[in-house]
């Protein structure tokens, strides 16, 4: 009938679980693009979705679990990584994706990354870093750039905070990039590589949280934070990843790229596995 809009339904329908429908997350989160960049490249990886398991720990960012139409569990504070590497040595067909947040993944669950990283546990880690504790109350946290403000640092933050493509890479991932959730197409690739590769992956994933980080430094809506991502960063996969700090108090430039992509042993129940 002329005028009448006919919905056929969201690509992504299959892959979400409608009955969680609305979301709980702020307008102007980042994490609904990421998590679409997460579940295009689940279907995209030649992996049957029956294969692939969703693991999240505490915050925002583990509403993930939840919201993913596949095998997921949404885990205690911090432990995202055990169940993830108890679920991939119980069941090693499995493709088990962490997607946790900067506060869950490096400061309660900082112990369970490194040593992961270390065996290198065939698991895939995506860190949403919205550089604060969003979901309770915008508290600082591990990933809180120098000076920054938060609701526990109102005069600026006075701890060095860490660089996690370089983090992840000193501890021995055998894929590190770092995107924002502006850059959704590389995200993608990214994602689908790290999918497709065996051994320890790690995506940082730079993610507005206007509510928390946005508002306690001024920077405005989620759009705003995203204007800010467009004008300051840049694509080099070749950085120093030493020097890849984040400063985002003085507008200075931020490195994103897939930085790493080596092979080394896995780790398996029966042993090291080349
Ligand atoms: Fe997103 Fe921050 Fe709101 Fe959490 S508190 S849903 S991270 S904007």
């Amino acid at each position: 009938m002329s005028g009448e809009i006919f919905v056929k339904g969201h690509p992504l329908d299959g892959l979400l679980r409608a009955d969680r429908l609305p979301h709980i997350w702020c307008p102007g989160c980042g994490l609904g693009s990421v998590m679409a960049c997460l579940a295009n490249a689940m279907a995209d990886s030649g992996i049957p979705l029956d294969k692939h398991v969703v693991v999240s720990g505490i915050g925002c960012s583990g509403r993930v679990a939840g919201y993913m139409n596949l095998d997921s569990f949404h885990t205690t504070h911090g432990r995202a990584i055990p169940f993830a590497t108890g679920l991939k040595l119980a069941n090693p067909e499995l493709e088990v994706t962490v997607f946790s947040g900067d506060g869950d993944l490096l400061a309660i669950g900082g112990n369970h990354l490194l040593h992961a990283a270390r065996r290198n546990i065939d698991i895939n880690v995506i860190c949403i870093n919205n550089f604060n504790y969003g979901m309770t109350g915008g508290q600082v946290g591990p990933t809180t750039p120098v000076g920054a403000r938060t609701t526990t640092t109102p005069y600026g933050n006075a701890e060095p905070a860490f660089n996690l493509p370089h983090l992840a890479a000193s501890l021995g991932a055998v894929f590190v990039a770092r995107w924002t959730a502006l850059h959704v197409r590389q995200l993608y690739r990214s994602m689908l590589r790290a999918l497709q590769k065996r051994g320890f992956t790690f995506i940082e994933v730079l993610s507005p949280c206007p509510v928390g980080f946005g508002k306690s430094n001024d920077i405005g809506e989620g759009l705003d934070e995203m204007w800010l991502y467009r004008r300051n960063c840049i694509i080099d996969p070749q950085a120093d990843l030493a020097r890849a700090d984040i400063d985002m108090k003085h507008d200075s430039q931020i490195v994103l790229g897939d930085f790493l992509d080596i092979e080394r042993p896995v780790f398996r129940p029966s042993g090291l596995e080349e």
